[in-house]
């Protein structure tokens, strides 16, 4: 049976505790400015569960040691929930192997390594870069440094007005020049889901390689890189619930293994002397420098805490609430909707007729509302907008539909003490 809007509502809340959820994240119940915080800057760095912080205490409190360096109890220990922590993100993107998971400082750090490594190696003057008008900074510079150096060239798929990548666009950029694609799976600055299953499927028809940026969709949808078919795929452990200073770099072991190192010293190397280095095998080769173990065991909680939850309930669940922002925004006379994919993750952007981004976020701060304005680290979308920025509201599990009355009234109440 079809059900009605309100028993949708109901059964979304039964099965989607978001007031339990909250309870377990302590730094939300405090106050902003007098005001009960309402957090709405989760694009930009999510919170911690108790149990992240738990994780990453304990860590300290009882297991703190090198890893894969001695043979003594503690680094045992550490080396064994490191490594743990590796085949958890490989169940948790469906890799085939662990070897295919390196740890990186971030989304940022993983796609520099790809560019690095495999486009330094693999990139020749006149080869092709294909990124798109969607993209954060930091998959567009590593990618303008490695043609600076090879001699490659950058091409742009474009986006519709309502922010959806133009897959004629695509169509049109992607050639038997084309090395590689490199497109994000969730906009950060407008929310558009893009439809990487079909961009890997035509750019592996030409003979491209495609590296998706997940920074954005990962704590919103599961993920799978088989059924996908991706040959990198990058994301961040503080968009996810996890710690700062820790990612992912998911690559196909084939890949990875015909690719040179880019940093150098400590796990990547098996053995040094001067006449010559052998390095050392995957997931390691790539691991230069002591890790981010506190990051990784933590990493390793935040996943516990998403695996948790149903994601396609966690889905409709930040739809809804996306849907209420939405729409009550659109109600407010000046108000316009940024970015209106049919696909989109939980951001909602916008811009005032009557005031700067700047003063919203800063009158919405002074009511303990935080959201983020500017061009977001994505300074080319802004330019194809014709703006030079936007408030941007994003939404997590652990927002409630208060959160976003809250919002709303206060926008509102902004918007119309400016008439
Ligand atoms: N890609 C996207 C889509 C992002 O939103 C971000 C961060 O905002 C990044 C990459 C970079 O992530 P990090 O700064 O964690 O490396």
């Amino acid at each position: 049976m079809k059900k009605t809007p309100s028993s949708q509502e109901s059964s979304q809340e039964a099965l989607f505790d978001a007031e339990a959820i909250r309870k377990q994240f302590p730094i939300l119940s405090q106050q902003a400015h007098g005001y009960p915080l309402v957090y709405l800057d989760n694009a930009a760095t999510t919170q911690k569960p108790e149990s992240v912080i738990e994780a990453v205490n304990g860590y300290y409190r009882e297991q703190n040691a090198n890893v894969h360096r001695a043979s003594h109890y503690l680094s045992a220990r550490s080396t064994r929930a490191f490594e743990m922590a590796r085949e958890q993100v490989q169940q948790f993107l469906n890799a085939s192997s662990s070897d295919e998971i390196i740890w990186t400082r971030g989304a940022t750090e993983a796609i520099n390594l790809v560019a690095n490594s495999w486009g330094r190696a693999n990139l020749q003057a006149g080869d092709e870069v294909l990124l798109t008008c969607l993209e954060h900074h930091a998959n567009i510079v590593p990618w303008q440094l490695v043609a600076e150096a090879t001699g490659a060239v950058i091409k742009v798929v474009d986006i519709r007005p309502d922010g959806e990548l133009c897959m004629d666009s695509f169509t049109r950029q992607l050639s038997d020049k084309t090395r590689i694609v490199c497109v994000t799976h969730a906009s950060n600055a407008i929310g558009t889901i893009t439809p990487v299953a079909e961009i890997i499927t035509a750019a592996h028809e030409s003979g491209a390689l495609v590296l998706v940026d997940g920074a954005q969709m990962v704590a919103h949808q599961a993920v799978d890189v088989q059924r996908l078919g991706c040959d990198f795929y990058v994301f961040s452990g503080h968009k996810v619930f996890g710690p700062t200073g820790i990612g992912v770099l998911y690559g196909r072991k084939a890949l990875l293994e015909a690719m040179p190192p880019w940093q150098a010293g400590g796990e990547m190397i098996e053995q040094v002397s001067f006449s010559g280095t052998r390095f050392n095998t995957l997931p390691f080769k790539f691991e230069a420098g002591t890790p981010n173990v506190t990051g990784v065991i933590g990493m390793a909680a935040a996943l516990d805490f998403l695996q948790s939850l149903n994601m396609p309930d966690l889905a409709e669940y930040e739809l809804s609430l996306r849907q209420k922002a939405e729409a009550g925004l659109r109600a407010i006379p000046g108000i316009r909707l940024i970015g209106q994919a049919s696909e989109k993750v939980s951001v909602v952007s916008f811009i005032c007729d009557t005031l700067h981004n700047q003063d919203i976020g800063l009158l919405l701060d002074q009511q303990g509302i935080a959201v983020r304005t500017g061009h977001h680290c994505t300074m080319p979308l802004m330019e194809r907008l014709n703006l030079s920025g936007t408030v941007r509201a994003s939404l997590s599990v652990y927002n409630t539909e208060e959160d976003v009355d809250r919002f709303l009234s206060a926008m509102r109440l902004l918007v119309t003490s400016e008439d």
